[in-house]
């Protein structure tokens, strides 16, 4: 049995052990470092100490990482989780907002992933233990926050909390509702930065279930045996075997970020201390440059930015139409009241190929082929309109487009697609090629 350290000093960052156990990952541990960490390690084995201060994985609260000290040498532990009666608790990534450690940790053995093969570690070495402190304070603020949000939500508007997400940046909390209004939320946030502000403490203390019991705590106890109650100040009570920071001024800060439906009830959104000071920093930045691009202050910004768009769609609009008059004039200057057959190569960056298609309603009868040179292969089109509709693709494609090497098709009357590049002198040889066959078609 370790001794769970993280409890009575949730901010030790390292601590020296004797290695217990050493084994091969089972298939139950496979199943959920797959779900923990997206993957399983190669190599990694499952070890374990006389203590520890790696928190397990649970209650909505990922695991512990760090660093394993042993012989000199960092060894890394790439998660945390628990044996319970001897198998390993895969936790859904959305869990409800029990912990069921909240019973001190009793039949909990954190069980430790080390990125290396179990014949690197022997039984009985004394080792040291060293936190990704960041990755681990980062949670215990989070947590505490949920906590805070949780409690007034269930204190100001008698709002439960159906289940908790806590992820790097952000933490979210899913409330018994199906609608509340951000209204609602922005006073919750108030109470959460009132509260920072008054640097609550936050306690943890374990009494009996029958104590527990008659507290009337926002939520059931999911345990029968002793309860570790975690509270802050007169705002929350409810049983919790995570951790916490120990006031409520170390979460900094309290954002809401908005909310979102699931399973007909509200997710809420948040964030706390670095991930919602970095974000603030960053919107600022991205802010600035913004109101820099268009000599405008911040609240203009979004008239400013709906004008842009609206001018740009219309931009287009006649942009478009005009390119269609324009390929329709080419069209039209090509053909000089002759055969309307016309055959033509565009330079790269000019008109673009398929405004020539649109260009093509203006004619009844229409045989068409434009070649388009790209920066590493041509575009084709080729349009049979009208009297042309008799000739036949297939043809086209067996005598011309095949020789070119080219790809694409169609169906009446617009065909189309690439070639690989040619050279000047085989794109004249292509386009009159195509005259010669469509005049002839149709003597
Ligand atoms: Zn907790």
């Amino acid at each position: 049995m370790e001794i769970l350290s993280y409890y009575s000093d949730p901010y030790c960052h390292e601590i020296e052990a004797t290695v217990t156990s050493v084994s091969e990952v089972t298939s139950d541990m496979k199943k959920a470092l797959k779900v923990s960490l997206g993957l399983v390690p190669d190599p990694v084995c499952a070890v374990m100490f006389d203590r520890t201060i790696f928190y397990p994985e649970g209650g909505g609260q990922p695991g512990d990482r760090g660093f394993l000290e042993v012989e000199g040498r960092d060894l890394v532990i790439a998660d945390t989780h628990k044996l319970h009666n001897n198998v390993v608790h895969g936790e859904p990534s959305d869990g409800g907002e029990d912990c069921p450690d909240s019973d001190h940790g009793l039949g909990i053995v954190p069980v430790h992933f080390v990125l290396c093969n179990p014949d690197e570690i022997n039984l009985g070495t004394v080792v040291k233990l060293k936190l990704d402190w960041n990755h681990r304070y980062s949670f215990m603020q989070e947590h505490t926050a949920q906590h805070l949000v949780s409690g007034l939500l269930y204190s100001m508007f008698s709002i439960g909390t159906v289940s908790v997400h806590l992820g790097q940046d952000e933490f979210t909390v899913e409330v018994s509702e199906p609608e509340v209004s951000d209204e609602k939320m922005l006073e919750i946030e108030k109470a959460g930065n009132d509260a920072i502000l008054s640097a609550d403490e936050v306690s943890c203390n374990f009494v009996s279930h029958d104590e527990a019991e008659s507290l009337g705590l926002r939520r059931s106890i999911k345990v029968d045996t002793d309860v570790r109650l975690v509270g802050i100040a007169h705002r929350d009570c409810v049983a919790c075997g995570g951790l916490h920071v120990s006031r409520t001024s170390e979460c900094r800060i309290l954002l809401y970020m908005g909310q979102e439906k699931i399973r007909g009830n509200v997710r809420t959104i948040w964030k706390t201390a670095e991930p919602a000071m970095n974000m603030i920093h960053e919107e600022h930045s991205i802010i600035r440059s913004l109101c820099a691009m268009q000599s405008a202050r911040p609240s203009e910004l979004v008239s400013k930015v709906k004008d842009i768009t609206e001018n740009l769609t219309e931009e287009r609009q006649r942009n478009s139409a005009l390119r269609i008059k324009l390929a329709e004039h080419m069209i039209q200057s090509e053909l000089g009241g002759g055969n309307p057959v016309v055959a033509m190569s565009l330079e790269a960056g000019s008109i673009d190929i398929l405004s020539f298609a649109q260009a093509a309603d203006a004619f009844t009868d229409l045989a068409l082929c434009v070649i388009s040179e790209g920066s590493d292969k041509e575009l084709w089109l080729i349009l049979l309109k009208g009297r042309y509709e008799q000739l036949d693709f297939s043809l086209v494609r067996k005598k011309l487009l095949s020789k070119i090497g080219a790809k694409g098709g169609g169906r009446p009357p617009l065909f189309q697609g690439m070639a690989p590049k040619m050279t000047k002198a085989e794109v004249e040889k292509f386009l009159a090629g195509f005259i010669a066959m469509a005049g002839a078609e149709h003597e």
